[in-house]
């Protein structure tokens, strides 16, 4: 089943403490769609400006990413910058130009409006809100969202919370949204807010997955080299809502499995800078990585006598 996303596609420059790449692509739409890409057929809706590269719409194209709710506008694509610290999970942005998105009003292609899984990437709730709106039965929406909206958009964020099943969030922005230090009584709080799940982000300690009668716990893969943490959240998300709509069963089995896909996803992206590693693997390296975080996360129960 086709899967739609709705957010950024951007320009970034980044430096981290391996290094430094400037003006290359990002955005959480466009590591989304290249993780869920795997799984299932995406359809991208985003506005980009005259300089965004064609060659990063090829790729996305060549894997099977509907492109036609990407609107080439005048004007300059969203950039962002940002440094990561010597401890990974912490990043200062630099420089924030929303660019063409400043003015954008999503209208979806007639053929996107059969969606039935849907992803609101981090963009301005009233944009998510925008494009919920425009599908008649959307069955499983996830979305993502930041502190900047949480601060400022509180309102139309817990509007459009109503209409979420999965909210997939970092634990800064949990704690912001509920008001609890602590993830698990956070994430109890947002359950009453609308979302049936949550994921909760934890940068390099992996995710933490919380219905009403569950929690499950998958760590990030251990990787000797992280060289830009940036897009591993949105290529989460993208494996994780790929996997599902794929298969269509939102079963806590199949959830579970979701999880460790997405974070497999994840695992790859920080690997290189940008969007460079989730170009180069293929289904085959994505198996053998869901087969050692299978090995990573078994045990066996001492037998009770
Ligand atoms: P993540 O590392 O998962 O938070 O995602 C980073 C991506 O989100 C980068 O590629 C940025 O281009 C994009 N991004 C950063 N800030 C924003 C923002 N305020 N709105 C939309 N996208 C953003």
């Amino acid at each position: 089943m086709s899967l739609l996303v709705v957010g950024s596609v951007a320009i970034d420059s980044v430096e981290t403490p391996l290094g430094r790449a400037a003006d290359v692509v990002g955005g959480a739409a466009t590591y989304f769609a290249l993780a869920a890409s795997f799984f299932a057929p995406v359809r991208m809706v985003a506005a980009i400006g005259d300089d965004f590269p064609e060659q990063a719409l090829s790729d996305l194209r060549e894997r099977g990413v509907d492109l036609s709710g990407v609107e080439r506008r005048p004007g300059t694509t969203l950039r962002w910058s940002g440094r990561y610290h010597e401890d990974m999970n912490v990043r200062d942005t630099l420089a924030l130009d929303l660019g063409v998105f400043a003015a954008f009003q999503p209208l979806l292609p007639a053929a996107y409006r059969d969606s039935r899984f849907v992803f609101l990437a981090n963009i301005d709730p009233r944009l998510q809100q925008a494009v919920l709106e425009q599908l008649p039965a959307p069955g499983i929406v996830g979305c993502d969202t930041m502190n900047h909206w949480i601060l400022e958009s509180r309102a139309d964020l817990e509007r459009l919370l109503q209409r979420v099943g999965i909210l997939v969030i970092n634990d800064e922005e949990a704690r912001l949204l509920s008001g609890e230090r602590n993830v698990v009584r956070a994430a109890r709080r947002i359950l009453t807010l609308g979302p049936k799940t949550i994921l909760i982000k934890r940068g390099e300690y992996g995710v933490i997955q919380f219905s009403a009668n569950s929690v499950f716990a998958v760590p990030a893969f251990p990787l000797e080299e992280v060289f830009d943490p940036t897009g591993a959240g949105d290529s989460f998300a993208g494996g994780f809502m790929g996997y599902i709509a794929r298969s269509g069963d939102l079963s806590e089995h199949n959830l579970r499995r979701a999880v460790v896909y997405g974070s497999a996803m994840g695992s790859f992206a920080v690997e290189k800078f940008s969007i460079q590693r989730l170009l180069e693997v293929g289904p085959a390296e994505v198996a053998a990585r869901v087969r050692d975080f299978h090995r990573l996360v078994s045990f066996e129960q001492e037998l009770e006598a």
